[in-house]
């Protein structure tokens, strides 16, 4: 937008300045820049940067084209109703489907209940003892790329509990050795060593700890 800028006022005086008019109500602004009289063509852009800082601190709406510049109240009318519009449209925005939920895991096909039981059927020890070492629910579920919940549901309904007793078996067994260790070493230091106490009360809580274990796991 380039302000026309003409010579204003009595003659003689050399004033110069633009005349802008509102495009909407037909308000008319004069910008005197009598400020600049005589100064170089070079200056033209800072004429027209001076009419623009003028006419916008002062709420006029600078258009690109001359019939597109709106007077203070206009622009203001403007705005607000612009921001009507914007709450209006907060408002009314479309409610956006929320996340995806969680995969929903897909109705358990034959094929994927066929290939989740043999799998089990080869991990799974038995009832007693679950699942065979280094086997759970989940690593049967990863393996097989299917949901944990579908490889539980089988497991629990045709196989038995997920509990791998035959590795809880087999860590009783290292801590009973361990502790039978314990005190045959206590004995040969006997009353020489009093932290040994401490370790051997231990001892027992563990002890005690594993026959309700073993109990649990019958
Ligand atoms: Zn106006």
């Amino acid at each position: 937008m380039t302000f026309a800028i003409k010579s204003m006022g009595p003659p003689g005086r050399h004033m110069r300045g633009t005349i802008v008019t509102c495009g909407h109500c037909g308000v008319v602004r004069t910008v005197q820049i009598n400020h600049f009289k005589g100064q170089q063509r070079d200056n033209d852009d800072l004429e027209q940067q001076f009419i623009r800082n003028k006419l916008e601190k002062d709420g006029w709406l600078i258009g690109k084209k001359a019939e597109q510049h709106r007077c203070p109240g206009c622009y203001s009318a403007i705005r607000s109703a612009q921001k009507r519009k914007n709450e209006e449209n907060v408002v009314n925005l479309p409610i956006k489907p929320g996340p995806t939920k969680p995969e929903q895991p897909r109705e358990m096909s034959r094929d994927d209940r066929r290939i989740i039981f043999e799998k089990l059927n080869e991990v799974y020890v038995d009832e007693k003892t679950g699942y065979g070492p280094g086997w759970t629910d989940a690593k049967v579920a990863s393996d097989l790329g299917v949901p944990r919940a579908w490889v539980k549901g089988l497991r629990d309904e045709m196989f038995g509990p997920e509990g791998s007793n035959e590795e809880i078996r087999a860590t009783i067994c290292d801590a009973q050795i361990l502790l039978n260790d314990i005190r045959v070493v206590a004995n040969a230091v006997q009353g020489s060593i009093e932290p040994l106490k401490t370790i051997l009360d231990k001892a027992e809580r563990i002890e005690k700890r594993i026959a309700q274990i073993q109990q649990e796991l019958r």
